[in-house]
């Protein structure tokens, strides 16, 4: 089974796609972490922006269970700092990348029962999945749910609010205005919008719709 969650940043669809997997026993890739891990190698190994693309074979990055190992470590809040949040913002518009990372996820989807959660993964990558999802919710909840992850983590580095909120619109226009592979609700996705929802309900209406009970809602085309 092939579950896709697709939608802008800190719209939940990391938190959900965690919770169906464990729901349904399905392995959990969150294609951000891959994009955020190979900025992270550009930025440990301070690579130039021309250096980039030739550097990609070198990179020994892999999917685990728990997340995306680099040089056989987990990465965990390394990869969540503003820093390089905006560099997995800025490399993820650059096709070869793109491939890298594709390659990565359906390399797993081809041999397991997956849940991706992602930008373009109902869209482009996948687009044969079972169930695919539209994650949405309004700027304002979303940089109010970054600034407290952000807080929890030990990453807010005295962030304001306002200051989170613009670095969300940016991404937002980043992600829908690129050429390749923009943010789009792919056809045949479910739309749900998390603005104000509790996690457990947002579970609930993804249940409902996988379960088949899906006739008070209206797949996007
Ligand atoms: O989801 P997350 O915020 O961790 O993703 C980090 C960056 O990777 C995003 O800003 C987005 O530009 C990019 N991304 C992408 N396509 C995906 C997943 C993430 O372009 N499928």
């Amino acid at each position: 089974m092939i579950i896709t969650l697709d939608g802008p940043s800190g719209s939940g669809k990391s938190t959900l796609s965690k919770q169906i997997a464990k729901e349904y026993g399905l392995i959990h890739i969150d294609s951000g972490a891959i994009y955020r891990t190979i900025a992270y190698y550009f930025n440990k190994n301070k690579l130039s922006k021309d250096q980039y693309i030739n550097s990609l074979d070198d990179i020994d990055i892999f999917y685990k269970k728990n997340g995306v190992t680099l040089d056989g470590k987990l990465l965990k809040n390394e990869i969540r700092t503003s820093e390089i949040t905006e560099l997995a913002s800025k490399i993820s518009a650059i096709p070869e990348i793109r491939d890298k990372v594709n390659n990565i996820i359906r390399a797993i989807a081809n041999k397991t029962s997956v849940v991706v959660d992602g930008r373009d993964i109902g869209s482009v990558v996948l687009p044969n999945a079972d169930y695919k999802f539209y994650i949405d919710a309004s700027i304002e909840k979303r940089a109010r749910r970054r600034l407290n992850q952000m807080r929890r983590k030990n990453i807010l580095n005295n962030k304001s609010f306002n200051e989170i909120y613009s670095e969300i619109e940016q991404r937002d226009k980043r992600d829908m205005s690129r050429k390749l592979d923009p943010l789009t609700i792919p056809d045949g996705a479910f739309i749900i919008n998390t603005s104000d929802k509790k996690i457990k309900d947002s579970i609930k209406q993804i249940n409902q719709i996988i379960r088949g009970n899906n006739e008070n809602h209206i797949k996007h085309s």
